[in-house]
């Protein structure tokens, strides 16, 4: 048993998460049972996946998981066969409800047991529907979960009413194995009520994919094609949405910043729903090209919310809710109590741990907002506490996380992501990495000067410049007006930007050319000043880093008070008006210094009075007049104070 103390820190940086639990666990039942073989790319693996692997390999299905990218899947074509001990489901709910399903396919009697929980999570809905279709099974403990024996009589497709109250993973359960069997399947449900739905609705995906005919009608009322079968495919699966949240909320709650891989505004995961309600209570949330970026509000709303269609992400929401500026309110979640623990209990408890009052009814619980202080965590063998209240420790200082390691029921690697992403914030990812941040004004040598210091220090560089640029250039080229910020944001988050080998590129095109033209120098500073933007740009710019080892010169106009305010050293160079405008003219090969110094002065002055970053020397920085140096002298100046500075 492992307890973990929680390091407190502002959230700040981009993570990947693991694939979708979810929709792994279908698309291992969907490959094991279908013709031929399946690739699943992206899986997720953790105890939840571990037990329906170790399951569907007792029912005689070949699975290499030895790429973690891709495990390859050797399709039974529905013809399981008799395992020869008990099929253990561990605490992997939806193993212990779909593999009781594909129980009733097996020639041969199958007993499923698992842990202790899973012995008090109700099953009898789904035994019920099953015997309905016409199979046998016998519960063998007391309770109303496993163990239980599958008999070898095999139902058929016809018309059953599922209680459908407590869990989707019921109807998941039966839609799963209904393509095998003979004759058609229709289900309604008890009281028109499918709690969870996009869970079955993520069923009706994952089927699809494999060649399925199934269809969820208005009523609703599910309707399975028998004797189709399923075909092998390739399938990749998403991030999880269920473990991005814990990431989301530490941005919320810490006033961070964290970018999130690989996820889809359009995807059909249920707990895609937090990423609204976080921003319903004041969070910015940015969709773009390639993941989410999520932004913390200095001040959290709270909120009134049903979460019945998401009802894992409710925990975490729950724990935010302990942050905001009063009660707040989540409803129609009463299945929590049927969990990995009574998780309503478990909230109000440890809520109450930390300080923040919380009442619970039936299916609903209200938090009253505070100021959560650290505490020890009770984690009821529950992944989802561990996590949520890990978040909170975050902010909270004094988190410890008892039992720590039930993480890895779905995200064995949590801990080192969470302190990935707050290890000190703006040290992105290397406490040895050196961070040289130089700022100024147009025509102060940045360029120029903080090349060759990379190169002296034998340090990457990195100009963020080229990034505003690069965001100027895609609104210009889709031909928005520069006052519609709405339309640039959104064109903005249509790309993905990059620097490589000194090279400006947005998605993988070469525009370092194209960003230092006239059009795009003149609208860079007024785009520079959107603080969605400025949001995205910043992210990109600390990704690039952390992708660097940490160490880079980084030069542009808020590095020093913004991006890196931790930066080794800082510096600011200046230089006097007349030298910038004559310094940029000979760059440009241009005569009319008059224009360019006018040029120059529009650009500082948007640039040094915006409201969201401005330039603006950082308090620690060392000011450099370059008026009257050359460049080697100003190169001197800084290599010798960067290597003082290690020595000291
Ligand atoms: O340095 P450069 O002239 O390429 O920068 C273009 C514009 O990008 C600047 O005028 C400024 O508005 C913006 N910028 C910024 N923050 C940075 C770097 C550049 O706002 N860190």
């Amino acid at each position: 048993m492992m307890n973990r103390a929680v390091r407190p820190g502002r959230a700040v940086g981009s993570l990947e998460i693991p694939g979708s639990r979810s929709l792994t666990n279908r698309a291992l039942v969907t490959a094991a049972l279908a013709t031929g073989r399946s690739i699943l790319r992206g899986p997720l693996d953790a105890e939840d996946t571990s037990a329906m692997r170790a399951c569907l390999r007792s029912l005689g299905v070949t699975i290499d998981d030895g790429d973690p990218n891709a495990w390859s899947v050797q399709g039974s074509g529905g013809r399981l066969s008799a395992p020869t001990g008990r099929l253990e489901v561990g605490a992997s709910g939806t193993t212990a409800r779909f593999v009781t399903a594909l129980g009733v396919l097996v020639p041969g009697a199958v007993v499923i047991d698992g842990s202790e929980r899973m012995r008090k999570r109700p099953i009898t809905d789904l035994v019920d529907a099953l015997v309905a279709l016409g199979a046998e099974i016998e519960m063998l403990g007391d309770g109303a979960g496993p163990p239980l024996r599958v008999g070898g009589r095999q139902p058929a497709g016809r018309s059953i009413t599922i209680n459908a109250m407590k869990s989707s993973q019921y109807v998941s359960a039966v839609a799963l194995i209904a393509p095998l069997l003979a004759g058609d399947t229709m289900i309604t449900f008890f009281d028109e009520v499918l709690v969870s739905r996009p869970y079955v609705e993520m069923t009706i995906d994952v089927m699809t994919r494999f060649g399925a005919d199934i269809e969820l009608r208005p009523g609703p009322e599910l309707y399975v094609h028998g004797a189709t079968g399923y075909s092998g495919t390739d399938f990749a699966i998403e991030p999880d949405f269920s473990a991005a949240v814990y990431p989301a909320a530490a941005a919320a709650i810490t006033g961070g910043d964290v970018r999130i891989q690989g996820l889809s505004e359009q995807s059909r995961q249920a707990d895609r729903m937090f990423f609204d309600v976080l921003e319903e209570m004041g969070c910015g949330v940015d969709w773009m090209k390639g993941g989410v970026q999520v932004h913390g509000p200095e001040r959290l709303r709270p909120v009134r919310r049903d979460m019945s269609s998401a009802p894992d992400a409710a925990l975490m929401l729950a724990v935010v809710c302990a942050f905001a500026d009063g009660e707040s309110t989540i409803s129609s979640v009463g299945n929590l109590r049927i969990k990995e623990s009574d998780r309503l209990m478990a909230l109000e408890a440890q809520l109450a741990t930390i300080g923040i009052t919380a009442t619970t009814t039936a299916d609903s619980i209200s938090v009253e907002g505070g100021r959560p202080r650290g505490g020890e965590i009770e984690t009821y063998d529950d992944h989802r506490i561990a996590m949520s209240f890990a978040v909170a420790g975050l902010v909270a200082p004094g988190m410890t996380i008892l039992d720590s390691e039930c993480v890895a029921k779905t995200w064995p690697g949590f801990f080192d992501a969470l302190d990935a992403i707050t290890a000190d914030a703006t040290r992105v990812s290397d406490p040895m990495g050196v961070i040289i941040a130089l700022d100024g004004p147009g025509g102060s040598g940045k360029t120029t000067v903080s090349r060759a210091v990379g190169e002296r220090l034998n340090l990457p560089h990195l100009d963020t410049g080229a990034f505003y640029r690069a965001a100027t250039l895609v609104a210009v080229e889709a031909g928005i007006d520069p006052d519609d910020s709405p339309a640039i944001i959104d064109e903005v988050k249509r790309h993905e930007y990059g620097y490589r080998g000194g090279r400006m590129m947005v998605d993988e095109r070469d525009v370092s050319a194209e960003v230092r033209t006239d059009p795009v120098t003149r609208a860079a500073s007024p785009v520079s000043a959107i603080p969605e933007v400025r949001r995205i740009m910043v992210a990109a710019q600390r990704d690039w880093v952390m992708a660097h080892g940490g160490s880079a010169v980084v030069e542009g106009r808020d590095i020093g008070t913004v991006v890196f305010p931790d930066a080794d050293l800082k510096v600011y160079l200046t230089a006097r008006r007349d030298i910038r405008a004559q310094r940029r003219a000979s760059e440009h090969g241009r005569t009319d210094i008059g224009r360019v110094a006018g040029d120059l002065e529009r650009r500082d002055s948007i640039d040094s009075t915006r409201k969201d970053s401005p330039l603006t020397a950082a308090e620690d920085a060392l000011i450099l007049d370059t008026s009257d140096l050359t460049i080697e002298q100003v190169v001197d100046l800084i290599v010798t104070e960067a290597q003082q500075r290690k020595h000291r």
